[in-house]
């Protein structure tokens, strides 16, 4: 029988004006950062952005420069790591070679003195569902199942949260989208806190509930995924976060709920109140559109696309069938430039190959704008 999953009550981070220097380098600028209870909160950013030192710091493994630590309403900034509720997982898993799966799992009870380890170690195997393979050595086990080792053996103790620091990155492709569902599970059905440190946008956007984009030592946007997707509010975010398109354009009508812009010869439309930056007639912005969201016509077709959509006329330069869509790369000689436009393939058009003139258009209500001079 299926024994009850281990249930720990998570606990809630707060950051107060943290940092970190080394030196004259600053790798994490003050940071204020709330992490709610019973999250899955991801760090998100590209190499050396500061992400694993704030993870550290939250651990305790490594002394903030300024500010505070806070869990569940205590102050941990004096605090070692063990006096934390806090476990971490690291890419490397740590594991005890010498010891089997379920001694590895056992060892922070044991540690702590506690007797009888064998109702809750089982619960771990069977949470992490490795039972069958509790009297195998580390190096039996692929890297996954290793991976969902040190996974117990951290969760185990019971954290209220639990850190983990590019758990994945040593894994395959496909074992790492497995890793990801499997991870998730795990955070749903424990309810404890998980702060997840990743470089890869589709592993954070698949896991998180809230995700925190980090560049150069500070967090530049967080939300919900599908928000910083649909809303970004930097070009850093916008292309960190997928393909966006980037059009240079001038505001021509401001003060609606509309803005009206001009981007070489064309006139765009975007809602008002989806442009992060200051928009007053005249200022340059940046107007983004995902590719998905733009759809492409033949030329001779274009007296049906819907009214008041932003359109712009262009020239099919690569087409890239890849079973779900049709990529394209579009030259849009009004903008000087090409914009990607992903199709899904439910009607495909025999015409929409490379040399055809076309016409792209999409929804106002699917543009964001951007500051021009970030
Ligand atoms: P990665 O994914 O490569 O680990 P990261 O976003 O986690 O990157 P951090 O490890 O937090 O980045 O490092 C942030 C910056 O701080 C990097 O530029 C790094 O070189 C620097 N750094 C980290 N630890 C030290 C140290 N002990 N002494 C000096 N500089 C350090």
């Amino acid at each position: 029988t299926k024994t009850a999953t281990p249930q720990s009550s998570g606990g809630d981070v707060r950051l107060h004006g943290i940092s970190k220097t080394y030196g004259s380098f600053t790798a994490v600028h003050p940071l204020d950062l709330t992490v709610p209870a019973g999250s899955f909160f991801a760090l998100l950013g590209a190499s050396g952005c500061g992400k694993t030192t704030t993870l550290r710091m939250i651990a305790g493994l490594e002394d903030p420069t300024t500010g505070t630590v806070e869990l569940s309403g205590q102050d941990v900034t004096a605090l070692p790591p063990y006096k934390r509720q806090v476990n971490t997982v690291f890419q490397n898993y740590a594991l005890f070679p010498h010891l089997d799966i379920y001694e590895n799992v056992a060892f922070g009870l044991r540690r702590r003195g506690i007797k009888s380890v064998k109702k809750q170690v089982e619960e771990m195997l069977d949470l992490v569902q490795l039972g069958p393979m509790a009297r195998r050595k580390p190096q039996q086990l692929s890297g996954g199942q290793q991976q969902r080792v040190a996974v117990a053996r951290a969760l185990i103790n019971h954290p209220q949260v639990l850190l983990l620091d590019e758990p994945l990155g040593a894994l395959d492709l496909k074992l790492r989208r497995q890793m990801q569902l499997e991870l998730k599970r795990i955070q749903t059905e424990v309810g404890i806190t998980f702060v997840h440190v990743t470089h890869d946008q589709e592993e954070a956007m698949t896991m998180a509930d809230t995700v925190a984009v980090m560049n150069g030592g500070r967090v530049e946007q967080l939300g919900a995924p599908a928000d910083l997707y649909e809303n970004p509010a930097t070009t850093f975010v916008a292309n960190f976060l997928g393909t966006s398109n980037l059009i240079e354009a001038e505001v021509v009508e401001a003060g609606g709920e509309e803005l009206l812009l001009k981007a070489g010869d064309a006139k765009l439309r975007l809602p008002a109140a989806r442009c992060s930056a200051s928009a007053r007639t005249g200022e340059k912005v940046l107007a983004g559109v995902r590719p998905e969201k733009v759809a492409l016509k033949h030329g001779d077709d274009a007296g049906s696309i819907t009214e008041g959509h932003n359109r712009l006329p262009g020239r099919i330069k690569d087409a890239s069938f890849i079973g779900v869509s049709t990529q394209y790369v579009v030259e849009v000689p009004g903008l000087g430039g090409e914009l990607a436009v992903y199709e899904q393939n439910i009607e495909r058009d025999g015409r929409l190959v490379p040399g055809a003139g076309i016409v792209l258009h999409w929804s106002p209500a699917h543009t964001f704008g951007l500051d021009a001079a970030q």
